[in-house]
C-alpha cells in the first residue's frame, strides 16, 4: 500500500558505511523497507567473492592469485529489503558467505584492488538500475567515499565494540561474544588500514552511534534524516523528478 512515507518523490541514494556489527545491515534493510527503496548489501558481494576463492582453492592471502581470478565469479544481488539474495555462479550462497572461514578471509580478499574494481562496477550497475525506481539504500565500507560520493544522504554507523559483539553473537545463535568481538576487531583493523578504499567516514556523513538505541529507534532516526535530505533538495529537482 502506498503511504506518504513510502511514496517516492524522486529517486534517491542513501550510503550507509560503518564498522562490522554496528547494526548497519538491519538498519539499512529496515529503513529501505519503510521508505519503499531497494537495498544493496555490498558486504555480501565481497563475501561471495571470498567464498568463490576458497572453493576454487585460491590462497586468499596471495593477493596476486586473488587478483588473477577476480573477474571470474558471477555475482548477482537481489535487492528486495524484505528478502535480499546473493547468488554466485547461479547458486544461492546466503548461508556459505556467513561461515567462519569467510569471516576470517573476507578482509584480505577485499583489500585486493582488482576485487574492489570488479565489485565497484557491479555495485554501480545495481545502483543505476534502482534509480529507474524510487532509489536504494546501499551499505558497506566505502559507499559514501568511493562507490557513490554523490549520495543524497551519507551515514556513518558505529557502536561500542562490546555492544557490536553481543548483538552479532546473538544473531549467530549464541556464539561466544569474546571471540566474536576479536573477529570483528580484526576485520575492522584490516578494513580501516588498507590502501584502496579504506573504511572512513565520508565527507558530509552523518555519524550515528547506535549503542544506546533499539533497532526501531535507529530506523526511525534514519527515516527522519532521509525525509530531511529529500526536503533539502532544490525545488526544481523535486518538481521534475
Ligand atoms: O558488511 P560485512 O561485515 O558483511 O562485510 C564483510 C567484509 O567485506 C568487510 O569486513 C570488508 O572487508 C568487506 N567490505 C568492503 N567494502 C564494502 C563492504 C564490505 O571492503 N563496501
Amino acid at each position: 500500500m502506498s503511504t506518504p512515507e513510502n511514496t517516492p518523490a524522486h529517486s534517491i541514494v542513501i550510503a550507509v558505511d560503518g564498522t562490522s556489527g554496528s547494526g548497519k545491515s538491519s538498519t539499512s534493510r529496515g529503513a529501505a523497507a519503510r521508505l519503499g527503496l531497494r537495498y544493496l548489501d555490498t558486504g555480501a558481494m565481497f563475501r561471495a567473492m571470498t567464498w568463490w576463492m576458497l572453493s576454487h582453492d585460491v590462497d586468499v592471502h596471495d593477493a596476486a592469485a586473488v587478483a588473477a581470478h577476480a573477474s571470474r565469479p558471477r555475482i548477482e544481488s537481489g535487492t528486495d529489503p524484505l528478502g535480499p539474495t546473493i547468488a554466485l555462479d547461479g547458486a544461492d550462497v546466503a548461508v556459505e558467505i556467513r561461515s567462519d572461514v569467510v569471516n576470517a578471509s573476507v578482509s584480505p580478499v577485499s583489500a585486493v584492488p582488482e576485487v574492489r574494481a570488479r565489485l565497484l562496477e557491479l555495485q554501480r550497475e545495481v545502483i543505476e538500475r534502482a534509480l529507474d525506481g524510487a532509489g536504494i539504500v546501499v551499505e558497506g565500507r566505502d559507499i559514501g567515499s568511493v562507490v557513490w560520493p554523490q549520495a543524497d544522504l551519507k551515514l556513518y554507523v558505529t557502536a561500542d565494540p562490546a555492544a557490536r559483539a553481543a548483538r552479532r553473537a546473538q544473531e549467530e545463535g549464541g556464539s561466544d561474544a569474546a571471540s566474536v568481538q576479536a573477529s570483528l576487531e580484526a576485520r575492522d583493523k584490516i578494513d580501516s588500514g588498507r590502501a584502496t578504499a579504506p573504511l572512513v567516514a565520508a565527507d558530509g556523513a552523518v555519524h550515528l552511534d547506535t549503542t544506546p538505541y533499539t533497532l526501531d529507534e535507529v530506523i526511525a532516526q534514519v527515516v527522519t534524516l532521509v525525509e530531511q535530505a529529500r526536503a533539502a533538495r532544490p525545488v526544481t529537482e523535486r518538481a521534475t523528478s
